[in-house]
């Protein structure tokens, strides 16, 4: 690892911000988790509305509300997993709810024109409107490269879309979204497109879960949803670069934030433990604060991923450790929460059972353990990382 990494006066008025807002976020947590719905009741949360413009870039909202006297657009990977981290540790499900560019947003920033850009945040500004990323397919998950999804040409000028997706957060409820499908044979043969989900042929439908439910993951039908050729992102760039290029940076790019999110559920485990407990012995006054401590640690993981990303769009080895890290972390120290509170501690304690939830839902999230540990591998092998 490099050395440590301490927060400039931005980020840390953007970090004790985002703290402050979150707290207002637990009292509805357990609400939303019975009811994804609850989020159209709390648009005018802080954190909601600050969610609702993030990664909105400063030529389409130059009069931003300031954080503590900065700007605060959430475009580099070091701002959104200090956020992230306050959120979650809030409450994860209000973070994944909310409207806003959210995952299509880096997208967007990535490969999209000028004039995509326009109707894109123009649509995100004229009302909270709620965003999706649909990558992944009932039979490709892991394995998105096989997506069977498919762009193809209708005869008269335009696309059709023709495929399904699944477990795509928010599906249900956005309004705009971005689509991954095959235009042509190989491996380089995938584009996204923006789509939006009045058009003929889309359909999607919630999905129920257990973790992470404020998503409200959805099972996506395409059933030759039209596509104008103005809405096929990176157009201006080359098939190479619009594709799996532009895929593999865009989660590079997230990576280090859904593992912020993973470090969030474990701090709000320890901060219930902490809160709620009262006093404890002191054999588990310094169990805890190990575990303490080991948040401590992976936070300085994720920061220094989200810098090399920040860096290095093309690197995230780093990002891969800290994301598997990180949601191992959040699964343990949920689950050593419960310890605290004796036999039948996830029925008395709804939230510990709750977190624990989410904290299984972000193993998911992004990759899942097993392939970043294969993406962390690749990169001690090719020199990219430190074993360090
Ligand atoms: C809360 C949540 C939000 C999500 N949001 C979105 C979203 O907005 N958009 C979107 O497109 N998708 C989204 N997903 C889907 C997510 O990206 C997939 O669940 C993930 O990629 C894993 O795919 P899968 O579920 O099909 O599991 P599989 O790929 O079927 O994996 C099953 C198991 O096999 C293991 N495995 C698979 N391949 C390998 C391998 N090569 N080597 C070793 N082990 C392997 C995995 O580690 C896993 O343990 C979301 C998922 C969750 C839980």
């Amino acid at each position: 690892m490099g050395a440590v990494i301490e927060l400039d006066d931005r980020l840390g008025a953007a970090r004790a911000h985002a703290r402050d807002w979150a707290r207002d976020l637990r009292s509805t947590a357990l609400e939303l988790d019975r009811d994804p719905d609850t989020v159209y009741r709390c648009l005018d949360n802080p954190a909601v509305r600050h969610l609702s413009t993030m990664l909105i870039p400063a030529p389409w909202l130059p009069d931003r509300t300031l954080i503590g006297g900065y700007r605060f657009d959430g475009m580099t990977a070091m701002e959104r997993v200090v956020f992230a981290e306050e959120i979650a540790a809030g409450d994860a499900g209000m973070m994944l709810a909310s409207p806003g560019a959210s995952l299509s947003g880096v997208l967007v920033d990535l490969l999209a024109d000028k004039e995509q850009k326009e109707w894109f945040y123009g649509r995100l500004l004229a009302a909270p409107t709620w965003t999706f990323f649909a990558l992944t397919e009932p039979d490709h998950g892991s394995d998105a490269a096989a997506m069977g999804t498919r762009l193809d040409p209708d005869g008269e000028g335009g696309l059709l879309l023709r495929g399904a997706k699944r477990y795509i957060g928010n599906g249900a409820r956005a309004q705009v979204g971005v689509v991954f499908a095959r235009d042509r044979p190989g491996p380089l043969g995938a584009t996204a497109v923006l789509v939006e989900t009045g058009a003929p042929g889309f359909k999607a439908e919630p999905i129920p879960t257990i973790g992470l439910r404020g998503a409200q993951l959805s099972a996506i039908t395409l059933d030759g949803v039209p596509v104008p050729e103005g809405r096929v992102l990176g157009r201006h760039l080359s098939p190479t670069r619009r594709g799996v290029w532009s895929g593999v940076q865009m989660f590079n790019r997230l990576r280090p934030g859904v593992a912020a999110i993973a470090l969030g559920i474990a701090r709000s485990a320890h901060d219930y433990v902490t809160e709620q407990r009262g006093s404890l012995s002191k054999a588990d006054r310094l169990r805890w604060e190990r575990t303490g401590r080991r948040i401590d640690g992976v936070r300085q993981l994720i920061w220094q991923a989200a810098a090399i990303v920040d860096a290095q769009p093309a690197n995230g080895h780093l990002a891969s450790a800290a994301k598997a890290r990180a949601a191992r972390l959040a699964e343990e120290v949920t689950l050593e929460a419960l310890e605290y509170f004796g036999p039948g501690a996830r029925l008395t304690q709804p939230m510990l059972d709750k977190l624990i939830r989410d904290a299984r839902g972000v193993e998911f999230m992004e990759g899942t353990g097993n392939i970043q540990r294969l993406n962390t591998f690749q990169g001690l092998v090719q020199g990219k990382l430190d074993s360090d």
